[in-house]
């Protein structure tokens, strides 16, 4: 199974092309953009509490048989946060300062 390559921002709905060096992505495969990850969430995906990392790029290029995004098409399911802007600065607060690996 690939990951999933989500086409937007859940915070702020930016879109993130399967190419974006701006997203970044948890655990869960949550997706959101560089500025929301440092300057709202703080480094905690507001779904599960953990850390984000770079979403790495898949290939628009065949290089292998299969494996590049023609192939294996990015999500066109578009998502969106289900916690109202309070809940998730106060659950960040809460969490930002204990690091990833600790969480
Ligand atoms: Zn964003
Ligand atoms: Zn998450």
């Amino acid at each position: 199974m690939a990951l999933q390559l989500r086409p937007n921002c859940e915070f702020c709905d930016k879109d993130l092309a399967p190419n974006s060096t701006e997203a970044r992505i948890c655990s869960y495969e949550c997706t959101f953009c560089a500025d929301c990850v440092e300057n709202r969430l703080h480094n905690v995906c507001p779904n599960c509490g953990g850390g984000f990392a770079l979403r790495p790029i898949r290939p628009a290029r065949e290089w292998r048989p299969g494996a590049c995004v023609a192939k294996q098409r990015p999500s066109d399911k578009r998502v969106h946060l289900k916690y109202s802007l309070e809940d998730i600065a106060a659950y960040s607060e809460r969490i930002r300062n204990i690091p990833p690996q600790e969480r």
